[in-house]
């Protein structure tokens, strides 16, 4: 990663923050919501050895047109069309029911970018993790075993993108709660 590229990626970094500064994650302890977008960019990063300055800047904002105040002009005028692009692929349509836009996730997975797909599987493999180490709260074994199984029909539906990603999400599909 050069100079410049370096700069735009610690430039996203602080708009993120920024932006999920007063949000929470849903385990019990209540993580800062920023952990989040850095654990995917340390996944694809150090885990995948994803470099493309791109994937990452939008792994880093991925959430934060669905979770916060952010729209996608700002990201188009900080971040330029191509990122504002790829998070609006990772963004799912919050004026429809929560179900809904679970079905949607599965039905557009194989239309993604492949940029796109990067970030939904890093997303997949960290949100995994964090139901096997920190479940949210009042989760029931069924409500974790249903989320494991919708996160895997949705990168099902992503294959041939990435092998080292998609074994890694396939190790941690395989820490499943079991009753
Ligand atoms: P939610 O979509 O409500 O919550 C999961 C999301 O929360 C993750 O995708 C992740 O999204 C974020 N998140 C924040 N903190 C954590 C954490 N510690 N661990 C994992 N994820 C975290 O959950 P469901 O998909 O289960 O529910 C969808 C709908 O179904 C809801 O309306 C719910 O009320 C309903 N429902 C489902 C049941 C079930 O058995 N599945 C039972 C009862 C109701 P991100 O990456 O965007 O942060
Ligand atoms: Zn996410």
């Amino acid at each position: 990663m050069n100079s410049p590229e370096l700069k735009q990626l610690i430039k996203t970094l602080a708009f993120a923050t920024q932006k999920h500064r007063h949000q929470r994650r849903k385990d019990i302890e209540a993580s800062p919501y920023i952990n989040h977008p850095i654990t995917l960019v340390d996944i694809l990063v150090n885990e995948g050895d994803v470099t493309d300055p791109e994937t990452l800047i939008a792994a880093l904002l991925h959430d934060t047109i669905e979770d916060t105040d952010t729209t996608v002009e700002e990201i188009e005028a900080e971040f330029g069309l191509t990122v504002a692009g790829l998070v609006m692929e990772v963004t799912d349509d919050g004026s429809l029911p929560k179900l809904e836009r679970k079905a949607l996730q599965i039905k557009h997975a194989p239309e993604l970018s492949y940029q796109a797909r990067l970030v939904k599987l890093a997303d997949k493999i960290a949100n995994l993790r964090d139901i096997d180490k920190s479940p949210p709260a009042g989760w029931s074994l069924d409500r974790m075993q249903g989320y494991f199984d919708w996160a895997k029909e949705v990168i099902d539906g992503l294959r041939g993108t990435h092998d080292i990603l998609e074994a890694i999400f396939d190790e941690v599909y395989d820490k499943r709660p079991r009753g």
